[in-house]
């Protein structure tokens, strides 16, 4: 027995727990040694000097005073206080006490404060943390939205800025056309020289223009493709014959190797068109003259298909494999492709390869591309393979369109998809003759929106703005002439699948094979009786409707 009493005082001792008796009146009476530390003062010293002096701040409302009352009623007391020590140190504590009582007597008052100060520290900083964490938090969402607002923004100046771009670009590309092909034996040769070199740079400008359109549809997730049952090889044969006066130039082979066992490809041969074009210009760009290109179609596992673009050219960095695939990105020295024996064509706009993965992962498929990297000296060369679903897996929705909607306010370049149920399909009549352009209207304002252009020019820049359903056509228009204006429709991206119908007094065999081999998809007879008109629209738009249905 005395020895566990022994053992008790000594537990009560070292515990690391403040432990307090006072007398009655709250002086001191016994402090282990765990409380002497946090007193900072010798127990001896502490006798008879009253607790509530050590006590700096009481939890709640409870005065010491109250605490004292409690007590002596023999009610245990529970709450948090802060101990102060001697030399000012500061503790948290939970605060336990309560009465001892002899025969009922109240002979002492025992205290237990436990430490808490790190705890409270730590949640302390938590809250500290989770206060900056919240601010943030809102800070990210706040730059989140602005960033949306920016890249809305950019996406809409790109739109806006390339249509505007584009319609003055077709025209002068359509009259350095019309200049090269009648002009010709009329023109001095210097000035002959001057117009293709800017029927070029209206093309290569186009081409950019384009480019921009394209990387935007990507970025924004609208690249709509038209899927249809194609033959790849034939697809590339194209490519190769298009690349030939270049490659020929420059000595440089295309070797085309197609599998005989390579499935038929479901996916959009304008599209497929635009990668092997882009991957053989490049690799023809890199590469020195006197080298070979070889391009290979064959199956690849689990119904899909493989292609391989490889060239003997400069290659690519490790580091740059996965970049050159970024909008804009192009390796530094580029225009630096050149060896004592070799020159190359560098440049460009760091748009192709971005646009590549955007149409190949559009039809579900990936690309990457192998390389032993940039050497000086040696030719390492490049191979960008390909890996395609024999049946592209469409998964944007078939809602794109460039129109652009700047009348919400402030809220500039809200891009529009959507066409109000009630609006009705637009009818772009290009034709200068007054009296028929009028009675059309007369006969079709009731369903059609009907818009007006008197020239070819004119008429082009209404087909990009207004992007009708129909496009009515006069074959003899001043300026630019239908045929021209049709097949300058046929071949932009945005016109190409509108259906166009020329309307013309001379309905001659010859002229309506012109019609049809400019592109367009009926003819309409001047004059025409209004009930005819409207059928014949009709009929268009529904032969229209179901082609798109049934490709
Ligand atoms: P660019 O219009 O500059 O050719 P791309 O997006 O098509 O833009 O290509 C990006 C960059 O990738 C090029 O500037 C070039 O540095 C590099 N590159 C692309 N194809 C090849 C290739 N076949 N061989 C070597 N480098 C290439």
């Amino acid at each position: 027995m005395q020895n566990d009493t022994g053992l008790l005082a000594k537990i009560v001792e070292h515990t690391p727990i403040i432990i307090i008796i006072t007398n009655n009146d709250g002086t001191f009476r016994y402090v282990n040694e765990y409380g002497e530390q946090h007193l900072g003062t010798q127990r001896s010293n502490l006798i008879d000097k009253s607790f509530e002096d050590y006590l700096s701040q009481i939890e709640g409302n409870l005065s010491w005073n109250q605490i004292m009352d409690v007590l002596h009623s023999g009610d245990y007391c529970q709450t948090k206080m802060i101990l102060s020590s001697v030399q000012g140190e500061e503790y948290i504590c939970n605060f336990n006490a309560f009465c001892i009582l002899d025969d009922h007597h109240p002979v002492a008052l025992t205290f237990m404060l436990i430490d808490v100060t790190e705890e409270a520290d730590k949640a302390d900083q938590i809250e500290k943390k989770n206060i900056e964490m919240a601010r943030i938090n809102s800070e990210l969402i706040r730059s989140n939205a602005e960033l949306k607002k920016l890249s809305k923004l950019k996406s809409s100046f790109l739109s806006i800025a390339s249509h505007e771009l584009k319609t003055p670009l077709t025209s002068i590309k359509g009259y350095s056309d019309i200049i090269m092909d009648s002009m010709k034996d009329r023109l001095d040769s210097g000035v002959l020289r001057m117009v293709e070199n800017i029927n070029r740079a209206a093309e290569r400008l186009h081409r950019v223009v384009n480019d921009i359109l394209d990387v935007n549809r990507i970025e924004q997730k609208r690249l709509r493709l038209q899927v249809e049952s194609m033959n790849l090889e034939s697809v590339a044969r194209d490519c190769i014959d298009e690349l030939d006066s270049v490659s020929a130039n420059r000595n440089i082979e295309v070797r085309l190797n197609v599998d005989e066992a390579t499935p038929r490809f479901f996916g959009d041969k304008i599209r497929m068109h635009q990668v092997f074009a882009n991957l053989l210009n490049n690799a023809v760009k890199f590469s020195p003259d006197n080298t070979a290109i070889e391009l290979k179609i064959m199956p690849y596992e689990y119904e899909q298909i493989q292609i391989v673009v490889k060239d003997q050219g400069i290659g690519i960095d490790k580091a740059d494999q996965k970049k050159i695939f970024d909008p804009f990105y192009e390796i530094a020295n580029t225009n630096r492709h050149s060896t004592h024996t070799s020159r190359f064509m560098g440049g460009g706009t760091g748009l192709g390869l971005s646009i590549v993965k955007g149409i190949i992962e559009a039809h579900g498929g990936r690309i990457w591309v192998e390389s032993a990297g940039v050497q000086e000296g040696v030719f390492n060369g490049s191979e960008f393979h390909i890996i395609l679903p024999v049946k592209a897996q469409v998964t944007v929705e078939d809602d794109e369109t460039d129109e652009i909607d700047l009348s919400e306010g402030d809220e500039l370049g809200e891009v529009s998809d959507e066409v109000s149920p009630e609006q009705k399909p637009v009818v772009l009549f290009i034709d200068s003759d007054r009296e028929a352009v009028e009675v059309a209207r007369m006969v079709l304002e009731n369903v059609f929106d009907v818009v007006v252009a008197e020239n070819g020019e004119l008429g082009l820049s209404m087909a990009f703005s207004h992007r009708p359903s129909l496009i009515l056509l006069d074959s003899d228009l001043p300026g630019m002439n239908g045929y021209r204006v049709c097949s300058l429709l046929r071949s932009q991206y945005e016109t190409r699948n509108t259906p166009i119908a020329f309307f013309s007094a001379a309905a001659k065999d010859e002229e309506i094979q012109r019609c049809f081999a400019s592109g367009a998809d009926d003819f309409i007879v001047k004059p025409f009786s209004g009930k005819e008109l409207v059928e014949k629209i009709w009929r268009i738009l529904m032969k229209k409707k179901e082609d798109a249905t049934f490709r």
